[in-house]
Order: structure tokens, then C-alpha cells, then sequence
């Protein structure tokens, strides 16, 4: 559904992504991890079309979408498919001034100009699915961070994503925070919801991803479907990092 094709990602001379390849299929839930500062949320920001490429693309649905220097199609093409990709980050980034419904109606009245009664009728779903009903009027900082984050997943998902992005959107919580969303992560999964996701929670990638990427130096070590990357990791730098989870 969403591929990154060759992607090197340059900051000066920095070079943070070498020749990145990753393909993103319907109903995947790929799971990006690796050491700090591999260059796993700078790869997110590619996909979620927040960084350009320095060489590489990303193609959605058969269509680029983003370039290092993108030509008038391609950036038609971007704002066509800029609603179709969601994302969660870490620090959740809601609108203070506005209360948790505000938040979910925002983009679907203002970018999909859904009639308002609508918007709200999908909020209140998306409310439910999150376990917030109670909190529909309420303002971001009177909620915990889990339920801020909740709100950020439902926020994303009132814009109907085929995919959505979660860049470390549990690293920023309590262990028991953290918890609460991750389960709202797994039932999305199950529902079949198309996922990228940079975690260090190996817990999750290895029960709920379909497949983990192991990123190291700004390159792809390793990916193997669900469990395989965890049970048998191929190489020395996958088999060391997964020492400090043992
Ligand atoms: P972490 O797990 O700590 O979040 P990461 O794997 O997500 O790390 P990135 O955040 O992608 O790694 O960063 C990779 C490298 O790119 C880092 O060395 C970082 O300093 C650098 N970098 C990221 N964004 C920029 C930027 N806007 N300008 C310059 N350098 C950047």
C-alpha cells in the first residue's frame, strides 16, 4: 500500500538513511526497531511525508508521492493521499485550546469539509472505540498522558487512514500508561488496520507485528515476519541489541 524505494536521507552531510527499502502491505503491521538514533523516525517522517528524501521515493498505491525534487504530479499526488496516511507521535502534539471532541472534528470539518453532525457522530464512535466517552469535553491537559494518546490514535483515525504511523507512541509513558495503549494498538491490528510503527517495545512488535525491521546506522540489518527476528536474530549487531531486552 505504502513503499519507500531506495530512500537515503541526508541532514547537511550527515547521512541518517542509506538505501532504505520497505514495502508496506494492506493489513501489515511492520514494527521498526533498532538502537537510538538509527534513523527509524526520520524514516517515519519520510513515509508520513514529513521529510523529503535526499535520493529514493516513496510510492503509494502505485503513485509517488514523494521525491527529493518533486515535479507538479507528484505533489498533486501527495495532497491527494495526505489524509490517507495517519500518525501518532510521541508526544501526542493534541490542540491544547481545544477539548478532546474539538480535536477529533478538526480535520475531518476543515480538510474533508464533512458536515459537522457527521463529524461529531464519527468522533463519538472513534470515542467509544478508545474507551473515552466520558472524557469528549475535556481539554488535552486535564487527561493523563495515555488517555492523551488514545485521543491523538482516534484523532488519526477520524480521518479514515489507510495506514498510520506511530512514531514511539508509548515511550513518552508510565509502564501502566503505556499499557493502555498498547491495547488499543493490538485491537487495531486485530481490526486489520495497515500499521507502521517505531517501538521499543519488543513485547508488542513480536506479538503484534507481522513483521519486524531492524534498523542500524541508518540502514535495514534484518526483517523477518512476526516472531522469526526474535527467536533467531541473523546477525551479531540484531543478536546485541536484543541482549539489553533479556
Ligand atoms: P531514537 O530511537 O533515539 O528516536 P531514531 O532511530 O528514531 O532514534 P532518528 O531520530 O531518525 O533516529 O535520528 C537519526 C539521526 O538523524 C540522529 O543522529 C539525529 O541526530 C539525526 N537527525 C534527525 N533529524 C535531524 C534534523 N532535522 N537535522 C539534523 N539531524 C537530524
Amino acid at each position: 500500500i505504502i513503499v519507500a524505494e531506495d530512500v537515503t536521507k541526508r541532514f547537511g552531510t550527515h547521512q541518517v538513511l542509506t538505501r532504505v527499502s520497505l514495502p508496506v502491505m494492506e493489513r501489515d503491521v511492520v514494527c521498526i526497531v533498532g538502537p537510538s538514533g538509527s534513523g527509524k523516525t526520520t524514516l517515519l517522517r519520510c513515509f508520513a511525508l514529513l521529510e523529503k528524501p535526499s535520493e529514493g521515493r516513496i510510492v503509494m498505491q502505485d503513485t509517488t508521492i514523494s521525491t527529493p525534487e518533486p515535479d507538479r504530479q507528484t505533489r498533486a499526488a501527495a495532497r491527494a493521499v495526505r489524509s490517507d496516511i495517519g500518525m501518532v507521535f510521541q508526544h501526542f502534539n493534541l490542540w491544547p485550546h481545544m477539548s478532546v471532541l474539538e480535536n477529533l472534528i478538526e480535520a475531518p470539518l476543515r480538510v474533508k469539509r464533512m458536515p459537522r453532525d457527521e463529524a461529531v457522530a464519527v468522533a463519538e464512535k472513534l470515542l467509544a472505540k478508545v474507551d473515552l466517552s466520558d472524557k469528549r469535553d475535556a481539554y488535552p491537559a486535564r487527561l493523563s498522558g495515555g488517555q492523551q494518546q488514545r485521543v491523538a490514535i482516534a484523532r488519526a483515525l477520524a480521518m479514515s487512514p489507510k495506514v498510520l504511523l506511530f512514531d514511539e507512541a508509548t515511550s513518552a509513558l508510565d509502564p501502566e500508561l503505556r499499557r493502555e495503549v498498547l491495547m488499543v494498538m493490538r485491537q487495531l491490528a486485530r481490526e486489520g488496520m495497515t500499521m507502521l510503527v517505531v517501538t521499543h517495545e519488543m513485547g508488542f512488535a513480536r506479538h503484534v507485528g507481522t513483521r519486524t525491521v531492524f534498523m542500524d546506522r541508518g540502514e535495514i540489518v534484518e526483517a523477518a515476519p512476526g516472531a522469526a527476528f526474535f527467536d533467531a536474530p541473523k546477525t551479531e549487531r540484531a543478536k546485541r541489541f536484543l541482549q539489553q531486552f533479556e
